[in-house]
């Protein structure tokens, strides 16, 4: 029978086909069970184990063979936790002594071992916590009989689909595979919120805020979304689908902009660089599936995690960086020198006592320390062996060097003087590297402040707004107490991020952004207002940044900046975007035959 919904039309056009349903709400229901039950709820747990095994198995060998074996590790350790009494064997216990429903159990059991992890102040036992989340989530996704994720729900489908989704998060929109995802139905979402801006900008039809839609519809079942009425048909009549085709005829195919790669461009022809920030050699092929122009950020510190200290040596260092820069060429590579700070290495002795080296201790880098450009300049033995590295790579393709954590014009000065040094030591041996552009990460507030004497020091800055966001608002962006209070859009951050450009622009050198905030579609319009035309981001948000640039126009935003720049509280300025962003784009559309 056919039924009908009402919500919001966001982004126009007509959709017609098998309903996908993607349900990620992370509230777990706890129900009694009868004694008779129990036996059905533990099997269910025991089957549900079994296929959190088989699709983590799986998974393993896709990311080996795509990534190689050190990052597929990460499923082993959660393939562990399968195996843990305290899982899976404490849910069972709770539901054979509280008669309680297993999906619930399972969450209770996670709770408990979270509760201990969050006693002990040990970065490897939150990362652990991530995984334990990870795998408990699995388990109560394959409890509820779903599938293992966003791609793997569209494995089994033989032709494309309508999304019906309780929410979209970037996340899952991230890893979506968009060529067979025709439109898009949400429970949540307003006019002007993401989903809105994600769904033009990938030029599918979408209706938000429909409230239930996700439990209205059955997966499989036929839907039309209309995006221009905000109607949605389950099950319509043949004369209904009829007409959904005579309407897709008459209006052409739409283009899925966002999808393509290649240089992108505003409607109103500003040229807008998008690159890739990786953390492994092996993330180049993701950033080249990604269509990334160039690597904007190539963590490199991220060598040093898995205790393997023969890679900091300079031949180690040096065949990772050639890789890389050999695969990208001639697209332009970043590579920052190691950011991190003295107390996540610890000196041991090798051998004997007098022979002692750096090994790592934990993988991030930590506060306000001996930290990035810092603790170069403090070892210059290991920041030369770093640089002499990444001046040989330098022969083999286009390679940019840049430094973390800048805060004064003296430091830059040392860390270049150093980098000349090295070159002198490449001579002595025989090795005449191309000159290597030398930029700096504008992330603390000290650097943004004096941008326009930086600039002259400088071939390049690239503005790191993780760091820039947490030290000027005294955030700790791994602090959950005060994750509330982490404002991209604080009036503050934007400032200096005006401010850090202007300098940039007076001294005529290129300035990008390469922090999270350049990936939020709501914000990357922003920043492109600002004038900012260069950002690097993670692949995988690569696809949707490129449909939002070829959605914006650069004019328009230019004078929502200005405006936005005036106003006094986080609010005011969301506000104002949503507003700006909730007008139809209907002008911006793009048809084609
Ligand atoms: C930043 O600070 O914005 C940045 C990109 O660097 P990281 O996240 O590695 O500190
Ligand atoms: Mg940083």
């Amino acid at each position: 029978m056919t039924a009908a919904l009402k919500g919001i039309g966001v982004s126009p056009g007509v959709a017609a086909g098998p309903a996908l349903v993607a349900i990620q709400r992370t509230q777990v229901i706890r129900f009694p069970i009868g004694p008779g039950r129990v036996a059905r709820e533990l099997s269910a747990l025991e089957r549900a184990r079994a296929r959190c095994q088989d699709q983590l198995r799986q998974i393993r060998q896709r990311v080996s063979e795509l990534s190689g074996a050190e990052l597929a590790a990460i499923f082993d350790a959660q393939l562990l936790m399968l195996e843990d009494p305290m899982v899976v064997g404490r849910a069972a216990e709770l539901i054979a002594g509280e008669y309680v429903n297993a999906e619930w159990a399972v969450q209770r059991a996670f709770d408990e071992i979270a509760a201990v992890f969050d006693t002990v102040e040990d970065p490897y036992l939150h990362e652990r916590k991530g995984d334990l989340h990870d795998v408990t989530g699995r388990l109560r996704m394959n409890l509820r009989g779903e599938k293992g994720g966003p791609r793997d729900l569209l494995e089994d489908l033989a032709s494309p689909c309508v999304l019906v989704a309780d929410e979209l998060t970037p996340s899952v929109v991230a890893q979506l595979d968009w060529s067979r995802i025709l439109g898009f139905a949400t429970d949540a979402g307003s006019r002007t919120y993401h989903t809105a801006i994600l769904a033009r900008s990938l030029n599918v039809p979408a209706v938000v805020g429909l409230r239930d839609v996700s439990a209205r519809i059955p997966a499989g079942a036929d839907v039309i979304i209309d995006g221009d009425t905000g109607d949605v048909r389950i099950d319509p009549t043949p004369g209904e689908r009829l007409e959904v085709e005579a309407r897709t005829r008459l209006h052409g195919r739409r283009v899925s902009v966002g999808l393509s790669g290649g240089p992108s461009a505003t409607v109103d022809g500003i040229a807008v660089q998008l690159h890739a920030n990786i953390e492994r050699s092996e993330d180049v092929s993701l950033a080249l599936a990604s269509g990334a122009e160039g690597i904007g950020l190539y963590r490199s510190e991220f060598l040093l995690v898995g205790g393997a200290p023969d890679l900091a040596g300079e031949d180690e260092q040096y065949e990772v960086y050639r890789h890389v820069v050999e695969r990208m060429a001639p697209r332009v590579v970043t590579i920052r020198s190691f950011d991190i700070d003295e107390r996540q290495l610890v000196r041991r002795p090798i051998d004997t006592a007098l022979d002692a080296r750096w090994f790592p201790e934990h993988d991030r880098a930590g506060h306000g320390g001996l930290r990035g450009i810092r603790f170069g300049l403090a070892q210059p033995s290991i920041f030369k062996t770093q640089l002499r590295a990444l001046l040989r790579a330098a022969c083999h393709g286009n390679l940019r060097v840049m430094f973390p954590f800048v805060s004064s014009v003296q430091e830059v000065r040392a860390a270049r003087r150093l980098l000349d040094e090295s070159r002198a030591e490449l001579a002595a041996r025989g090795i005449d590297p191309p000159s290597v552009p030398v930029g700096i990460m504008i992330e603390v507030p000290s650097a943004a402040f004096t941008s326009s004497l930086l600039a002259r020091e400088a071939d390049f800055f690239t503005i790191g707004t993780n760091d820039l966001i947490q030290y000027t608002l005294a955030v700790d962006r791994t602090d959950e107490r005060v994750s509330d209070r982490y404002e991209p859009l604080h009036p503050a951050v934007l400032r200096l991020i005006r401010q850090v450009r202007r300098g940039a622009v007076r001294e005529g050198i290129p300035v990008s952004v390469c922090g999270e905030m350049a990936s939020d579609p709501l914000l990357l319009p922003l920043l492109i207002g600002c004038g900012l035309t260069e950002f690097s981001m993670t692949p995988g948000a690569l696809t949707v940044a490129r449909g939002v640039v070829r959605k914006t126009h650069a004019g328009e935003m230019g004078r929502l900046a200005a405006r936005v720049l005036t106003l006094g509280t986080v609010e005011d300025i969301e506000r104002c975007l949503r507003e700006s962003f909730g007008q139809p784009a209907d002008h911006k559309e793009v048809q084609t035959e």
